[in-house]
């Protein structure tokens, strides 16, 4: 099985490209966000402890990330591997990932960054927030908090993961297609 992070700020096209690449290679896609506001919305004891960090555009405390994340990979071994979406946005969270896939005998394979400069980005989320409901799309002092959140906490990963020579930058400008073809182009490869 292939372990496949995809990287990028909010607005990157990260869930995007996931539903396209999940069927292409037979992924089970794991977005930690879309998994978050399902428990937001079915009111569950893990959605009422994560509601206040999302709707200000904090990240969520690592260890209920971390032992949500391993849960929902472990109820779907059946495909041919892992699409991570917005996780690991922390460095805890890249090590409690590398120690849980060995424990399974899995690894990271690679991590897609998809890149794309801020303006460009914070017009996107403004863009979905008039149709996506999200409280943390539709306020630009939130839409700021992701901001730095991310190039806080989640930037070094690109470091942590170069360094191990799994970091694949990928232009996230362009067209769904063409970014797909590109995000592709890597995981063939691999
Ligand atoms: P996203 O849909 O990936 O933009 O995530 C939306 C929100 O969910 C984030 O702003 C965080 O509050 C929370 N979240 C998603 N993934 C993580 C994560 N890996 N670590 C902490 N918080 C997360």
């Amino acid at each position: 099985m292939i372990a496949i992070v995809l990287f990028g700020k909010p607005g990157a096209g990260k869930g995007t490209q996931a539903e396209f690449l999940k069927e292409k290679y037979n992924l089970t896609h794991i977005s930690t966000g879309d998994v978050f506001r399902y428990n937001l919305k079915n009111d569950t004891d893990l959605g009422k402890q994560a509601r206040v960090y999302m709707d200000n555009g904090e990240l969520v405390p690592d260890e209920l990330t971390i032992n949500m994340l391993k849960a929902e990979v472990e109820k779907n071994m059946d495909k041919a591997g892992f699409l991570f979406d917005g996780f690991p946005r922390t460095i805890p969270q890249a090590d409690a990932l590398d120690a849980f896939l060995k424990s399974i005998n899995l690894e990271v394979t690679a991590t897609v960054g998809l890149e794309a400069n801020d303006d460009v980005l914070v017009a996107r989320i403004l863009e979905r927030g008039k149709t996506s409901g999200r409280a943390d799309d539709q306020d630009e002092a939130k839409i700021r908090t992701r901001y730095e959140e991310y190039n806080e906490k989640t930037a070094p990963l690109i470091e942590f993961y170069k360094t191990q020579d799994k970091y694949y930058a990928v232009d996230g400008i362009g067209t769904v297609a063409e970014v797909t073809q590109r995000l592709s182009n890597i995981i063939d490869k691999l």
